[in-house]
């Protein structure tokens, strides 16, 4: 028997995934993988084991995931789902900048990186808050952004570019694209993960 929050993670997944067309690879069977991970280690971006190890990636409509999808305790199943919409957010960027111009400023632009992540980690922001009525500080959030080649002034730019966002979200509003479309989701088929009061 899985958990309610188990059997959403793996719905959203497959709902985001139909939605925006992308597809999902798990790390370890990806060959491909090896290769970008020595990329984004040799660009100074990611170190090649924690990238393979930890983190999530997207390249065009590719996700690269390091887990599987719904197993795990609740917690680590609602972090895959601000995962995979932390994900989607970064495949509807690459589509509205194209991909060549976004892949561009994603990898040579530290300032532009860090714009793209507030924008992709505002995503977290909107679940979090629908679930439980709170949010995070941005500065905790950006935090792990050190981890992708950013300096401190850049760290601190995605933590003010994310705290507007909140107040966006905050007033009840969503921002990202698709936040959107997890929200209608999670809204329609899983209304009792909702734990705010008031
Ligand atoms: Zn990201």
């Amino acid at each position: 028997m899985s958990t309610e929050v188990q059997q959403a993670c793996v719905e959203l997944w497959q709902v985001m995934s139909t939605t925006f067309n992308t597809t999902v690879v798990k790390k370890s069977d990806s060959f491909q993988m090896q290769t970008v991970g020595w990329f984004l280690n040799t660009m100074g971006i990611l170190d090649k084991e924690r990238f393979l190890q930890r983190y999530t990636t997207t390249i065009y409509k590719s996700i690269y995931i390091p887990f599987e999808i719904g197993q795990g305790t609740d917690a680590e199943c609602w972090s895959q789902m601000r995962t995979c919409v932390h994900e989607h957010q970064h495949v509807v960027q690459a589509k509205r900048e194209g991909f060549p111009v976004f892949a561009g400023k994603y990898l040579f632009d530290g300032d532009q990186r860090a714009k793209f992540e507030a924008e992709a980690k505002a995503c977290g922001q909107e679940l979090q808050y629908w679930r439980y009525g709170q949010l995070e500080k941005p500065e905790l959030v950006c935090a792990s952004l050190a981890d992708y080649n950013l300096n401190s002034a850049q760290i601190a730019f995605a933590a003010r570019v994310l705290s507007s966002y909140q107040k966006t979200i905050k007033a009840n509003g969503t921002i990202t694209k698709a936040g959107k479309v997890a929200l209608s989701f999670l809204k329609n088929n899983h209304p009792h993960l909702c734990e705010r009061r008031g």
